[in-house]
């Protein structure tokens, strides 16, 4: 059986089968699933076409035997000449003097290696005698360590696909088959391991990316179906003419878009359902205000409503502009890890008994003496930057929220259908109407004085700057030395009546919110800071963006970092200051100046910097594929994502044809891994 043991594969025995467990390797199954992580192709090329230093491939005729000469201990050159279409090309092979018993003058050969144009000369990695036939052409290469080396594995695999071929079975329907032109899995199978050639490759390739894409669908979406209705029962009926007029009192008339992820939004609090929904949209793209409808929603509902951000400096911001925004419409509390003491029991007290409608906070809004009386909703902004602890603790908090995460990081739709397949995404790609685009220029730092003296002239017009120093690590010292240093070179650089202020993580929360009233209240024209002011932030007046060692930021933090300015009516700068060393930099820097649409520059910050990396380390949940390559195979995950909606909706893994798949499904371990 394909569950068997490796060591059933004949040819294994016990020490083989330890330096495969060392590969992740236990079963036959594992081995034949084993896929090379790349092929090297030897194509054979006209000599024309061959480019120096290259690794290439050449078949011609050895003129003269071949002669070997030592030198120093056990090493040794052999060289002799081969007729490649009439020209005499030099080989020289080293260390290998066994070779020189099997090359003989008029073998035909092929030879690999690396190729010196001028000398015409190809130092051999490996030959083999005899024309190169199709079969040799592709090699596949697998990642291995230990005693295990490509030669010995693939013949491991070779006896296990002899052995165990009729066990390998179809689990993709036939109708799939068909439709797309994939060949069925055992022959994949076998190509993935020995192509004969580039298009038996291909499309081997292509099946086992649609199968890995189909099945993670499927496992996404049944797992939601199972999570949602495990949550049937808490329906919000909200008053719709109450939420209308509600509406009608802003001062703005709603976009098409936020329109429409507000109805989806609605529609799922109206649903028996628990909603776990991802707002996305660009800074200032009105999210907010479609959030704040929701809560009054909600609200109307004779629900409690929570809104949870990653840093009390937004917190604050959020709680005032809601309290303005509500008025007496509901009764709004902050309630952050620095409400202590007799003040935060007597706000753990209303929101017990309910005398607070809407709780606005950090962590400490899911710390364990916080008791909601009828928690209905709960908005989560920044969302990746809590972690799925924090996301389970406020499920548990409430009688099943209502949740609603909200981010301004654009995420490219592959991997939103990928890292959050279990979560519906409404997205808000469109601006508000008026608003001028932000300027964005590309500098190197010998220019900052000129720099320095546009920011004197717009201040002059009554305008504001950020000034950002990179903050990599909140932790940094060093890092917030840059700031700090910077902070007291301007201070020196303009007249006394441009207030140059400081903000860094390392300042108290009392410190911090006084910088930041006094920068909104213009009491600060020039704001020198790290990068806490990432998110969220509001003071519109600033139309200065100045970001310092722009280089070390990715593209969606500089793309934040931007969205600090361009708030208000006024025309608005982003100035990147960088000089960056490699082309990913520069194309970095070129992209920013180029593109104001975060979601394109999303897509572009996953094709620089690769799927692992798009959300940093610590919370990636973006899956691992062995074949499919999310951002190059695109459309196969779109068509696998659609046909796994359908077959769930319809019910059709209860058809005969898809009695393989129900069945590998069934076998698989994610339910128990997922839903706990
Ligand atoms: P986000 O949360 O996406 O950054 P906000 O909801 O905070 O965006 O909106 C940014 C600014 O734009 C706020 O001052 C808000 O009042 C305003 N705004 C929101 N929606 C609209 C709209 N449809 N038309 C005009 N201004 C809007
Ligand atoms: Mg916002």
């Amino acid at each position: 059986m394909l569950s068997d043991s490796i060591t059933a594969v004949k040819g294994v025995g016990e020490k083989f089968s330890e330096d495969l467990a060392a590969l992740g390797i236990y079963t036959v199954e594992d081995l034949l699933n084993y896929f090379p992580y790349r092929y090297d192709v030897y194509e054979i090329k006209p000599l024309s076409e061959l480019i120096h230093e290259d690794k290439v491939t050449i078949e011609g005729r050895v003129i003269h035997d071949p002669s070997l000469a030592f030198y120093g201990r056990k090493k040794s050159r052999l060289t002799f000449t081969v007729e490649v279409e009439n020209v005499a090309v030099k080989a020289v092979m080293f260390n290998r003097a066994f070779a020189k018993k099997h090359i003989n003058a008029g073998d035909i050969i092929t030879l690999s290696g690396k190729w010196d144009v001028n000398r015409l000369q190809i130092t051999v990695s490996n030959y083999k005698k005899g024309s190169a036939d199709s079969q040799s052409q592709i090699q596949p290469m697998y990642s291995i360590k230990g005693n295990v080396t490509n030669q010995k594995l693939k013949k491991t695999i070779k006896t296990a696909i002899k052995d165990y071929a009729d066990e390998i079975v179809e689990i993709l329907p036939e109708r799939y088959l068909t439709a797309y032109k994939i060949p069925e899995r055992k022959n994949a199978l076998t190509t993935m391991h020995f192509p004969r050639n580039r298009i038996d490759l291909k499309h081997a390739r292509r099946r086992f990316t649609y199968e890995e894409f189909l099945l993670f669908q499927l496992k996404m979406q049944l797992l939601r179906k199972i999570k949602r209705e495990a949550t049937e029962g808490n329906a919000q009926n909200y008053h719709p003419y109450k939420v209308q007029e509600f509406i009608s009192e802003f001062p703005f008339s709603l976009t098409k878009a936020q329109e429409k992820s507000l109805k989806q939004i609605l529609a799922d609090m109206k649903s028996p359902y628990r909603m776990n929904r991802l707002l996305q949209g660009d800074v200032g793209s009105g999210k907010t205000a479609v959030a704040a409808i929701c809560l009054y929603a909600s609200i109307t509902a004779g629900k409690q409503g929570a809104l949870m951000v990653p840093t009390e400096i937004l917190a604050e911001q959020h709680y005032q502009s809601l309290s303005e925004l509500f008025g007496d419409k509901a009764n709004i509390i902050l309630l952050t890890g620095s409400v202590k003491g007799k003040k935060r029991r007597e706000i753990l007290t209303s929101i017990e008994n309910h005398t607070v409608d809407i709780i606005v906070g950090t962590h400490a809004l899911i710390q364990d003496d916080v008791y909601f009386e009828n928690l209905g909703f709960v908005i989560v902004d920044e969302q990746h930057r809590f972690g799925v602890e924090q996301r389970r603790t406020l499920r548990d908090k409430g009688l099943n929220p209502d949740v609603l995460f909200m981010t301004a990081t654009p995420i490219p739709r592959t991997l939103a259908i990928t890292a959050f397949g279990d979560m519906d995404v409404s997205v808000i790609d469109e601006m508000p109407v008026g608003r001028k685009e932000i300027e964005t220029y590309w500098t190197k730092e010998n220019t900052f004085e000129r720099v320095l003296r546009f920011i004197e002239k717009q201040i002059a017009l009554g305008e504001q700057a950020y000034v950002i120093c990179p903050l990599i690590e909140e932790s940094d010292k060093l890092d917030i030395q840059n700031a700090v240093d910077l902070f007291h070179q301007l201070k020196e650089f303009y007249p006394p009546d441009i207030t140059v202020g400081l903000m860094h993580g390392r300042l108290h929360t009392d410190e911090k919110d006084n910088v930041m009233k006094e920068f909104a209240a213009n009491d600060i024209q020039i704001l020198v800071s790290t990068t806490v002011v990432e998110v969220g932030v509001n003071v519109p007046n600033a139309t200065i963006m100045i970001i310092y060692d722009a280089e070390r930021f990715g593209l969606s933090q500089l793309h934040q970092l931007r969205g600090r300015v361009g708030r208000g009516d006024k025309q608005s700068y982003c100035i990147l200051i960088a000089d960056p060393k490699g082309e990913v930099g520069k194309e970095r820097m070129r992209i920013m100046t180029e593109t104001i649409n975060g979601f394109e520059l999303s897509e572009q910050d996953l094709k620089l910097r690769g799927p692992g990396d798009f959300f940093g380390k610590k919370q990636s949940g973006v899956p691992e594929f062995k074949v499919a390559d999310m951002i190059h195979d695109y459309r196969a995950l779109e068509t696998a994502r659609a046909d796994a909606q359908e077959i769930i909706e319809s019910n059709m893994l209860e058809l005969g044809e898809f009695h393989q798949l129900k069945e590998h499904l069934e076998t698989s371990s994610f339910l128990t891994d997922k839903l706990d």
